[in-house]
């Protein structure tokens, strides 16, 4: 049986961490805000850990799944650290959408102590997640990620190796980018026909049998847009960071992006603009309220 903590129980962390709360693995769960933690180890019986240092304590692997990387590396260290409870050949698997370079001094900085790194984001979205068919990107060594795969393979369907540390995280910020630039390019094509006159079911129906169909065409927009029901299922400040990751791989790798770059300007000013709380996909309604339309 494999021992296992998790820690960071948001939007999607919560439901990837239901997976390990089976009799395969032996869990034990923490969270910034403790109720929620409290909550989950009481629903599921699974141990509630007091610190990351506690939740470490014994467990081969270490599952984190917060908001950016920076809160990776800020619970690393001190006496309720992640290192001080955990030993040499335990392996941290960060389930963080991450930036690259961060990843890689997370990484250096637990090799010293004999501690193995992945970073290891998800595609699938929280319904995803519910249902245990997330994408994993795996940034790390082989041998490791082979080391963890019981655990991968708890909430994840498609798990692929991608290269060295730093890897998993640069291709989920590209994925997200192309995410971004569909909705902002989407929204903006959808309110000029919404002026023009033609019906925006109308309009996405004949797209989606056409070649500019996408994921935000096919499913987003149908039923989150036209709906007005825009659900918060993965926050824009999320989409916002990802996109500006993206940005930055791109400017390192010296590969002309304006398009890239340009779509990290509109998502941070669509952030500024809606908060902290707002949905990735109500960036439509930025484009909506310059255009004076609403896509409907
Ligand atoms: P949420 O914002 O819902 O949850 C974030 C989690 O991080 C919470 O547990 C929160 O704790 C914790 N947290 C935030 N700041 C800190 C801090 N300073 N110190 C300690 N804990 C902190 O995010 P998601 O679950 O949606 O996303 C997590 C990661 O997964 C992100 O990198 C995101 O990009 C990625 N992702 C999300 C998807 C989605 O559909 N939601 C899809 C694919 C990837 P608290 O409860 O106390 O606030």
């Amino acid at each position: 049986m494999t021992t296992v903590a998790f820690l960071g129980l948001g939007a999607i962390g919560t439901p990837m961490a239901r997976h390990l709360a089976t009799p395969d693995f032996t869990l034990a769960v923490w969270n910034r805000t403790a109720k929620k933690a409290a909550d989950f180890a009481a629903t599921h019986h699974v141990r509630h850990a007091a610190t990351p240092a506690d939740a470490a304590r014994g467990a081969s692997v270490v599952v984190t799944c917060f908001p950016t990387s920076r809160e990776v590396a800020a619970l690393l260290d001190g006496p309720d650290g992640l290192i001080a409870g955990m030993t040499k050949g335990t392996t941290l698997l960060d389930c963080t959408s991450g930036d690259p370079a961060t990843s890689r001094q997370i990484e250096a900085r637990l090799a010293e102590h004999g501690i193995g790194y992945l970073d290891a984001p998800v595609s699938g979205g929280v319904a995803g997640a519910e249902i245990g068919t997330l994408t994993v990107m795996i940034g790390g060594s082989e041998a490791v990620m082979a080391s963890v795969m019981p655990v991968l393979e708890a909430f994840g369907e498609k798990i692929v190796h991608c290269g060295p540390v730093g890897s998993g995280g640069a291709l989920k910020a590209v994925n997200n980018a192309l995410l971004a630039v569909h909705i902002w390019s989407t929204a903006e094509g959808m309110a000029a026909l919404a002026k023009a006159g033609v019906n925006p079911a109308v309009a996405l129906d004949v797209i989606n049998a056409s070649s500019g169909r996408s994921n935000t065409t096919q499913n987003l927009f149908p039923a989150r847009v036209l709906t007005r029901a825009f659900p918060r299922t993965f926050r824009l400040a999320l989409l916002d960071k990802d996109v500006g990751i993206a940005a930055q791989v791109m400017r390192e790798q010296k590969v002309p992006s304006p398009l890239i770059q340009l779509t990290a300007e509109l998502f941070a000013a669509a952030h500024r603009e809606l908060g902290e709380e707002a949905d990735h996909v109500e960036a439509v309604k930025v484009v909506e309220r310059q255009a004076g339309v609403e896509i409907k």
